[in-house]
């Protein structure tokens, strides 16, 4: 049997289309037919060259939802039921080791020092050679953390949950307080900020503002109930920043969450924040241009300015659970369904900023 796959070969260079044979899967191992597979934002870093994890050649593709083709043994999932042919489920895109320091003495799986990720550090050159999800299959190997689904999940909007919604999720571990009464302000309107403002809304923040620099994401912004959508290029930095002391009776915001991936909102988001606040780092996953920042500025105020590197078992769990209960909202965010033989000019959509999410579902 064989599987179309979408390889990149070559940094900055556009993916390969193949046809390869599907291998034995291996022991404790599931063959699954995938059934829509999410693009990411880091997609595009990862093909500039730009994430030091990445060797090639690769199939990228770390989001995906799909249906169970062959299981070599045994397989539950991460409720604890059997799974069986023909069962659809997502993935935990990270397999982690439960050996090392941060797995077993810290209880921190998303730091594990041998964190395996499919689609982004699993060669194509490496058995069982199916590691990413812009592939009609996938083999995951016997460690990877599944979810079944129900047959009623919008698939499309699941995939969502497997990089961006559970990455928001474990954002949240790090607030002391829950959010009620509290003034949120997101920097960044794709997936990561639109999934983060959503969890804000429906913990009871007061105020969520949302800073995104694309229109096409205001509909979104508008169904999750974003009390206060500031486009970011139709007003100069003060202007933004006075919008959130104008509903925060001029104290700025409990929590900031940057989302956009770029150093550039750092210095932003710092001024936005109250005495006291807290500033979560989630959208930045690859070393960047450096920026100038006052440590003044941080002491003076008393902020918690907390990193967030990707997620583990507990939040993927969450965000699945999350979208199922919220698909709705989510389902808008995607904007651009396309075959796995158009994935170079789905690529190009999102570098071109001219799509939200981008789902495969045509393999
Ligand atoms: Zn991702
Ligand atoms: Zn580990």
């Amino acid at each position: 049997m064989k599987a179309k796959v979408a390889v990149l070969e070559e940094f900055n260079k556009p993916l390969v289309l193949k046809s390869v044979e599907i291998p034995e899967i291996p022991s404790g191992g599931l063959l699954v037919k995938l059934v829509a597979s999410g693009v990411c934002g880091s997609d595009l870093h990862i093909i500039e060259g730009k994430d030091p994890r990445v060797p090639l050649p690769i199939i990228l593709g770390h989001e995906g939802v799909g249906e169970v083709v062959e299981i070599n043994g045994e397989k539950k999932d991460l409720n604890g039921v059997s799974l069986r042919k023909g069962d659809l489920i997502i993935w935990n895109r990270g397999i982690v080791c439960g050996e090392c320091f941060y797995c077993k003495v810290l209880n921190e799986p998303f730091l594990c020092e041998n964190r395996k990720v499919y689609g982004i550090n699993r060669s194509f050159s490496e058995y069982p050679y199916l590691l990413g999800a812009f592939s009609e299959y996938i083999i995951l190997e016997e460690k990877t953390e599944v979810i079944k689904l129900s047959l009623k999940v919008d698939l499309e909007t699941m995939v969502i949950a497997g990089c961006s919604g559970a990455t928001a999720v474990h954002a949240f571990d790090y607030l002391k307080d829950n959010l009620l009464g509290s003034t949120v302000v997101v920097q960044g309107g794709g997936p990561l900020g639109l999934f983060s403002a959503a969890l804000a809304k429906y913990q009871g923040a007061k105020n969520v503002v949302l800073i995104t620099g694309s229109l096409k994401r205001i509909e979104v912004a508008q169904k999750i109930g974003i009390d206060l959508v500031i486009k970011r290029d139709e007003f100069t930095e003060e202007e933004r920043i006075k919008k959130v002391y104008d509903v925060t009776y001029g104290k700025g915001a409990d929590v900031v969450i940057e989302a956009t991936g770029f150093n550039s909102a750092i210095t932003e988001g710092i001024k936005l924040l109250r005495k006291g606040g807290t500033y979560l780092i989630v959208g930045i996953a690859t070393p960047q241009d450096k920026i100038p920042i006052d440590f003044y500025d941080i002491s003076s105020k008393n902020l918690n300015v907390q990193g967030v590197w990707v997620s583990d078992a507990r939040h993927f769990r969450k965000a699945v659970t999350f979208i199922e209960k919220h698909e709705d909202i989510f389902r808008e965010m995607i904007t651009h369904r396309i075959s796995l033989e158009e994935i170079n000019e789905g690529l190009k959509l999102l570098k071109e900023k001219k799509a939200g999410k981008i789902v495969i579902n045509r393999f």
